[in-house]
């Protein structure tokens, strides 16, 4: 790919977060948004003879967050303003049906689909300029999904950063205190109480998180200690799609079918040693919306506790 981007990543001087600055996103779907699958720009990878590619297609973003860096793109570091290009690849991961999401997905689909993340973050990880890769799912637009049709994004980039930083430092702090894995020891405490259990199957476990930031927020973690999402074997991804399409299916049923984002956080693939780190995904159904305190004083409020959330996902039949 030799794809040009204007992107940029610049540095908050203030909160030392770095934010993508891509203009060309702005573009995306002026005016009215495609309704059906008639008008839909992704089914047509599905249904025309060419494009025909089977039950998953990957394509890289047409509007990129992050793209290959093009000649005469160099980083203008040190100073008050510091910037430099958004320099990665984002790709488009998209499954066949308009209308069934993961939740409505068989144990074989939901297999797939991860199979599919798995292969993408092991090729992108090859790529020397990347250290990390992030895969997310928007379902619906109050999670951000500006195109209905079911799919899932990978983020690969050469910075380690996006509200990653501070979980993996607290991880490795809690390691060098106790000589264990924070992650491993939350497991084993909330398996033993089950007050916040939502599901459970040989390898993982899904449970809303004590100190949840939003209502209903889903932590799915292996029960081995595992740094590294890319690694699972095949039982470990047959294990993880089942409590993935279940836990998923519990919160469309139960919740109404909300919005929802789920995102992958696994060790960063920079040559460093992130043994202390225990990759999860988390599910952030939206059932309520930020308003001033949180966004302004960024502690939120939640009107759902997390012991109430678990105990009602826990009963609710699929
Ligand atoms: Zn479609
Ligand atoms: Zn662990």
């Amino acid at each position: 790919m030799s794809q040009k981007s204007n992107n940029e990543l610049r540095l908050d001087p203030i909160s030392g977060d770095w934010v993508v600055v891509a203009t060309g996103r702005a573009k995306r779907f002026p005016g009215v948004r495609p309704r059906g699958a008639g008008a839909c720009p992704f089914c047509v990878y599905f249904t025309s003879k060419e494009k025909n590619l089977g039950q998953i297609v990957v394509i890289p973003n047409k509007f990129p967050a992050f793209s290959p860096v093009g000649r005469g793109q160099t980083p203008t570091l040190g100073g008050l303003f510091q910037k430099m290009p958004a320099n990665g690849f984002h790709e488009v991961v998209i499954t066949k049906s308009h209308t069934r999401s993961i939740a409505d997905f068989s144990l074989d689909e939901t297999i797939e689909l991860l199979s599919v993340y798995q292969s993408r973050y092991l090729a992108l990880a090859k790529e020397k300029v990347i250290n990390y890769i992030f895969i997310f799912h928007n379902h619906g637009p109050l999670a951000g999904a500006s195109i209905s049709h079911p799919h899932s994004q990978i983020i690969a980039t050469s910075l380690v950063d996006g509200g990653f930083l501070q979980p993996l430092k607290a991880a490795e702090k809690f390691f060098s205190q106790n000589k264990k894995c924070l992650y491993c020891s939350i497991n084993q405490a909330e398996l033993k109480s089950q007050e916040r259990i939502v599901a459970e199957n040989d390898s993982f476990v899904a449970l809303c998180p004590f100190a949840s930031k939003m209502a209903f927020e889903i932590m799915i973690a292996p029960k081995k200690h595992s740094s590294h999402f890319e690694k699972i074997t095949e039982e470990e991804r047959s294990d993880l799609a089942d409590i993935l399409r279940s836990t998923l299916a519990k919160i469309k049923k139960g919740l109404n079918n909300p919005d929802y984002n789920f995102y992958i956080r696994t060790a960063p693939c920079d040559s460093q040693e992130h043994d202390s780190f225990h990759w999860h995904l988390t599910i952030l159904p939206k059932t309520q919306t930020w308003a001033g305190f949180e966004l302004g004083a960024g502690m939120e409020i939640i009107t759902t506790a997390p012991e109430q959330a678990a105990q009602y996902l826990r009963k609710v039949k699929i």
